[in-house]
């Protein structure tokens, strides 16, 4: 079995351009995080200055900002709002197109252009919430190809976390901060040296167009402790072991209206979390009335409109739509998929405009003193 320093290499950081130039050779698009009005976003790159280098985030409950490490720092933002969900769960995926003609009307499908997207800079907590897109959209009953085709073109260099945000709490859900899987490439920032390893052949492939240099067994181990020490760092942890019946114990608990009386249901929890996969049909009618387009977007369960069939809303407060939120992804998600529909990336907590942390409203739920009657808010 090959040993780490055979299976890694190291990068100087100041040649992590010849990454990004290699990727480009090989026919993909470049994508990192950038600034932008004070966050970071996705975009195309071809500069390693086109990432926030130099730059730290700050995220705490409602509350994100951008501060200058005053280091040379690459990777140093850990993640900005977006996860790795839109570039294979699109925010608008075209559907069809309708022309009416003559004795009725026509469609055709709007299938994706399929193209090749190399994403730098993704966190161990959005790998994991990559494997449970997966699951939905193409290892159960029901195969996406709008979701395949997307994928099939991703090539992930992930980043393994060395800093941990106040809002973290992946050590607990055990996703992070190492990257363990789901990655073509995986680098850890040490100093001014990358520390670069493959997860596939793709990645193997590219790391074969780098010049050699195998990493020594002593940056491998101050490797391996920096994202232990980030794991150990972490201020925030959810407790898992009495779920998901618990939280269905919990179905009355008096905590729900505490919740409910600080949500906005402003739909931020659900449009950055990286596992949350709700969405609606649109139709689009030109004013000629000959041609509609037919569009799959991301909704979200705190609108009045996802909680109605058949005439009736079946959540139709807030209270109702933040309990089946928080009860599905913590409990019936479990029941439905093996998994937690958490990652415990902490977006949700960050972009909550009013900071409701669900790793605090989740054991003021689980409290001792409230006896639940047990009944259930599955999906
Ligand atoms: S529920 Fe919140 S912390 Fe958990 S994965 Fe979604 S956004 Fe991240
Ligand atoms: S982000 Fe906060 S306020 Fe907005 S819907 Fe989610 S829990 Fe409610």
């Amino acid at each position: 079995m090959a040993t780490a320093s055979e299976t890694c290499c190291i990068l100087p950081a100041g040649d992590l351009q010849r990454l990004l130039d290699t990727l480009s050779a090989k026919g993909y698009r470049v994508v990192g995080p950038t600034v932008r009005e004070g966050s970071v976003v996705w975009e195309t790159i071809r500069l390693v200055s086109d990432l926030p280098v130099g730059w730290r985030d700050r995220q705490e409950p409602g509350r994100y900002r951008l501060e200058q490490s005053g280091s040379n720092e690459i990777f140093g933002v850990v993640h900005g709002p977006q996860s790795l969900k839109p570039f294979v769960f699109a925010p608008r995926e075209p559907l069809l197109q309708i022309e009416r003609s003559n004795d009725g009307f026509t469609t055709s499908p709007t299938l994706p252009q399929s193209e090749k997207v190399a994403v730098i800079g993704a966190r161990a907590c959005d790998l994991a919430g990559l494997a449970i897109q997966d699951r939905i959209f193409l290892n159960d009953t029901y195969r996406d190809p709008y979701y395949a085709a997307r994928r099939e073109g991703l090539f992930v260099v992930a980043v393994n976390c060395t800093r941990s945000l106040q809002t973290c709490f992946c050590a607990s859900m055990e996703t992070g901060p190492r990257a363990h899987n789901g990655f073509d490439l995986v680098v850890t920032e040490v100093d001014d040296q990358l520390l670069v390893e493959a997860g596939s052949e793709a990645g193997r492939d590219v790391l074969s167009g780098l010049p050699p240099s195998s990493a020594s067994e002593d940056l491998i181990g101050e490797a391996a402790r920096r994202i232990e020490v980030c794991a150990a760092n972490q201020v925030r942890r959810l407790d898992r072991s009495r779920l998901p019946q618990a939280l269905y114990d919990a179905h009355e608990h008096p905590r729900w209206d505490d919740a409910a009386g600080r949500c906005l249901a402003c739909m931020n929890c659900t449009m950055v979390c990286p596992t949350c996969f709700c969405h609606t049909v649109e139709e689009t009618p030109d004013l000629s009335q000959q041609h509609s387009a037919h569009a799959r977007l991301w909704d979200s369960c705190f609108t009045q409109q996802h909680g109605y069939i058949h005439g009736k809303n079946i959540r139709p407060t807030i209270k109702d739509r933040y309990r089946m939120w928080l009860t599905h992804k913590l409990a019936s998600w479990i029941d439905q998929f093996g998994t937690s529909g958490c990652v415990g990336c902490g977006r949700c907590i960050t972009w909550c405009p009013v900071g409701i942390d669900l790793t605090e409203e989740l054991p003021a739920l689980l409290d001792h003193g409230f006896r639940g009657v047990g009944k259930s808010d599955r999906s």
